[in-house]
Order: C-alpha cells, then sequence, then structure tokens
C-alpha cells in the first residue's frame, strides 16, 4: 500500500478520506462510490434481518491505519459510537509497526457444542458407554449436517465432563456431552446445534438419563487466537518519562489488572473496544465474542485481565493477548449486510483464520494505548478532548460550528454540556 495518500489522515474530510484509501489503492473505485453514498443497509434487508424491524441504528464507521500484523499491512474497519477508540488503535498500531509489528498464532478452529443430560442413574458407567458409541455419535452428527461435511469439516471429537451436584447453590448433577466440531470459515452456531440436537436422542438412550439441551458454547476454549508485540523502550518516552519508566508503568498497570477483578473489567472493556469495533464491522455476532472473552478471562477461577505485559531480557516491553474468537468469514449476517462485505475487501483476509489474527491484535493494540495513557498523561487527556466534538453536537451545533465549538471547549478546560451550550450561544451571537 502506498502510504503517501493516507498522511494525516485524521485531518481530512469525509470524502477526502475515502479519495486517499482510494489512491493509496487500499479501495477500488467501486468501494470508493459504495463509500460515498454511505454502505446503505437496504430496507428489505433489514426486514428480513430480525422481527418488528422499524428502523436501521446506525453506528459511525472509521478505519484504524499502520496495521503490521505477521508482515502484511491493513486498514482495519471500526465500527464504534465511542470517542477516541479509532485514533488510539492507529496511534498503537504505529508504535508496534515501528517496532516489527504484531505476531499471532490462530489454534485449530474447533466449535464447541454442547449436550446437557439430567438425571444418569449411574454417570461414571455412562461415560465409558458413551465414549464407547465416540464414532457412531459422531457419524449421526454429522449425517445431520451432510454439506459442512462436503465442504471438508464436520463432528470431529466427543468429550463427557461430569458436574458434580452442588448442594449449596442447590443445582444438581450434569452429565454433558461437548461435541467438537470444525465449522470451516463459518462461526457456526447454526451446525453446531443442529448436530448438537441430532445426537441428543441417543445420548438419552444410552445414559438413561433425560436431555436438557443441545447448543453450542460460546466459551470456544478450542478457537483461541494470540497476538504478541515486542516494543523497544525508545519507543516509549513520552513527556519526560523515560521509557524505561513508561515500560515498567505499563507492566505495573497489567499486574494490578491481574490482581483485582474491579480493575481486570476495566482493562478488559478497553482490549474489546478493539476487539468488538472489527467484530462488528465484520458482521460478526459480538455478543457471542464478549461473552467467550469474559470466560476465558475466567477461566482460572477469579476474574482476571487477557493481556499480559512484561520485560524482555533486553529490557523491551513484551506484549500478549489470547481470545477465544470464534469468528466467521461466511454465515450469519456476514454476505448480507454492505458494510460487512466491504470490510471484508478492505481487509483483504483469506480466511477466518487471518480475521482472527487481525481482531486480537486490534484487541493488544487497543490495550496498549489505553493503559500507556492511563500511566503517563491519564485517560482524560485524550478523551475528553475528542468527547468535546460529541457534547458540541449534544449541545446542538451544526457543521462548521461543531470544530468551533469543540476547539473553545478544550481551551476552556471545563469539558461539559453547559460549558458547550454557552460557547455556542456565544458563537451564535
Ligand atoms: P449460517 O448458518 O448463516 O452459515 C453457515 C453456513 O454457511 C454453513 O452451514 C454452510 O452452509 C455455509 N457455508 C458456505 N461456505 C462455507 C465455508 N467455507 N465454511 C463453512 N460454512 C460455509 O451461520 P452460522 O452457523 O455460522 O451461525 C452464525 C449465526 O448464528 C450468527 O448470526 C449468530 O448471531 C447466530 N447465533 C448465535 C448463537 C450464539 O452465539 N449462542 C446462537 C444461535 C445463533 P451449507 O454448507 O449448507 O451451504
Amino acid at each position: 500500500m502506498e502510504k503517501q495518500p493516507l498522511h494525516k489522515f485524521y485531518e481530512k474530510n469525509r470524502l477526502e478520506r475515502i479519495k486517499a484509501l482510494e489512491q493509496a489503492k487500499a479501495i477500488s473505485a467501486e468501494d470508493a462510490a459504495l463509500l460515498e453514498k454511505g454502505l446503505v443497509l437496504p430496507d428489505e434487508t433489514a426486514d428480513h434481518m430480525i422481527e418488528n424491524q422499524i428502523a436501521k441504528y446506525e453506528l459511525p464507521y472509521g478505519t484504524a491505519l499502520n496495521f503490521l500484523i505477521d508482515g502484511k499491512e491493513y486498514v482495519v474497519p471500526m465500527a464504534i459510537e465511542e470517542p477516541s477508540v479509532v485514533a488510539a488503535a492507529s496511534s498503537a498500531a504505529k508504535i508496534i509497526n515501528k517496532a516489527g509489528g504484531f505476531r499471532t498464532t490462530v489454534s485449530n478452529r474447533m466449535m464447541i457444542g454442547q449436550v446437557a443430560l439430567m438425571e444418569v442413574p449411574d454417570p461414571i458407567r455412562a461415560k465409558t458407554v458413551v465414549m464407547a458409541h465416540e464414532e457412531e455419535l459422531l457419524q449421526t452428527a454429522n449425517e445431520a449436517k451432510p454439506s459442512i461435511v462436503k465442504r471438508g469439516g464436520g463432528a470431529r471429537k466427543l468429550e463427557v465432563r461430569l458436574i458434580p451436584a452442588d448442594e449449596k447453590a442447590g443445582t444438581p448433577a450434569f452429565f454433558v456431552v461437548h461435541l467438537h466440531i470444525d465449522t470451516l470459515e463459518a462461526m457456526g452456531a447454526n451446525i453446531i446445534d443442529t448436530m448438537a440436537e441430532a445426537i441428543k436422542p441417543h445420548l438419552e438412550e444410552w445414559t438413561g438419563g433425560r436431555a436438557l439441551m443441545g447448543i453450542l458454547s460460546n466459551y470456544a476454549t478450542e478457537c483461541l487466537a494470540t497476538a504478541e508485540c515486542r516494543i523497544p523502550v525508545s519507543l516509549l518516552e513520552k513527556n519526560g518519562m523515560s521509557g524505561e519508566e513508561v515500560r515498567d508503568r505499563i507492566i505495573e498497570a497489567a499486574q494490578f489488572a491481574y490482581a483485582d477483578p474491579y480493575r481486570a473489567a476495566t482493562h478488559n472493556k478497553g482490549i474489546m473496544n478493539g476487539v468488538d469495533a472489527v467484530v462488528i464491522a465484520t458482521g460478526n455476532d459480538w455478543r457471542a465474542i464478549e461473552a467467550g472473552a469474559h470466560a476465558y478471562a475466567a477461566r482460572s477461577g477469579k476474574y482476571r485481565s487477557l493481556s499480559i505485559w512484561s520485560k524482555a531480557e533486553n529490557g523491551d516491553l513484551l506484549g500478549s493477548l489470547t481470545l477465544p474468537l470464534p469468528v466467521g468469514t461466511v454465515g450469519g449476517q456476514i454476505s448480507i449486510h454492505p458494510a460487512a462485505g466491504f470490510s471484508k475487501r478492505l481487509l483483504g483476509y483469506q480466511n477466518a483464520k487471518e480475521l482472527e489474527s487481525i481482531i486480537v491484535s486490534a484487541g493488544l493494540g487497543q490495550n496498549f494505548s489505553a493503559i500507556k495513557a492511563l500511566v503517563t498523561d491519564g485517560i482524560q487527556k485524550g478523551h475528553m478532548a475528542l468527547h468535546a466534538k460529541s457534547l458540541a453536537i449534544t449541545a446542538g451545533a451544526s457543521g462548521s460550528e461543531i470544530d468551533r465549538v469543540a476547539e473553545k471547549l478544550k481551551q476552556s478546560g471545563t469539558i461539559d454540556l453547559a460549558t458547550a451550550k454557552e460557547i455556542l450561544k456565544e458563537i451564535r451571537g
């Protein structure tokens, strides 16, 4: 990608940004024309997507620049309403780009379908019986969804988990069968649910229990993506603080988030700012990704930070983030929503594994920006400056008034709605 046209991207207006992306060959002329019209979701499509549809709820769609992931450059689409997230992602990606970029590893994409049984008379014996029928059960599951098998995917493995009764909590024992399913390029909810339901009657027969439900698990521990980065301290200096000091404070911030669930929730929310924005822009189910990420954060039995920051032997800052990322490149609304289709072309990913690499990198980059700001300037300085624009709009500013009100708000040092209204009144004279 040619970099020059993207110089000072944030200072351009919307149409200039689209032109710049086209000049940088990040998008085609057809997509530039599509973007100018605004990636509109047709009414008819929206009406078929959900029930009782009466309108479309829009979100701003931005692009984070400078992402270098496994040696490849990306312009990353982000659909999000919160100011400063796109700027923070771009700024983190710029530093990490200079440090060689993100490196990622992605596990095999195996999704989990659960069948829960209750009142199994002899769970230990039933486990042996079920596992003895593994091949038969996998065959039944695959016969229920032959098209995924034809494509090269399908049910691969069976696992039985015995969850004992908990008298204190008042919960009974559960006999849980996991189906591990290769859903290829799909997130696979429908494939998994179909297969889980298909094996339910056999499991009832072989365990003597009562099947409660068959459904995918969003705790996708067999579909993990990891992003790592290594940043020399020379790239970390900030406002008179040495790179070593910034590095050490980032590590302390990560230790605080590891130790304290109150902090971990906010630390992880910052990670999900980057993750969700890309997940939404690519037409994926962000509730599924959120649920999986927070369950993964609690995998030790205590809710902890999702990322790790440490010091390398040579003094570099090392960052690492692992997330369950069962995203798809087909299925759901991905092929239906024009914005999701555009994101696919913008990222130019080859498959769901590559999309996972991009998303987990966006999460790590976002986390880096947030904790770096927190331990240096404090988060409010940058955030409130960007928030000023939203306040200007809320106060009633339009057109060129928005920037003028936002600028005066920042200068006033009191960034709130009442001040924004006063400034607007002054400007309008
Ligand atoms: P779909 O059922 O829409 O799409 C998957 C289908 O795409 C496959 O069954 C397959 O159908 C087809 N396909 C085409 N090419 C490929 C390929 N290369 N690899 C795999 N499949 C391919 O979506 P999903 O099953 O992925 O389900 C996702 C949707 O389910 C999301 O909208 C999500 O919100 C929703 N959902 C989520 C739940 C949760 O997270 N708990 C619960 C229930 C629903 P074929 O082979 O027949 O052509």
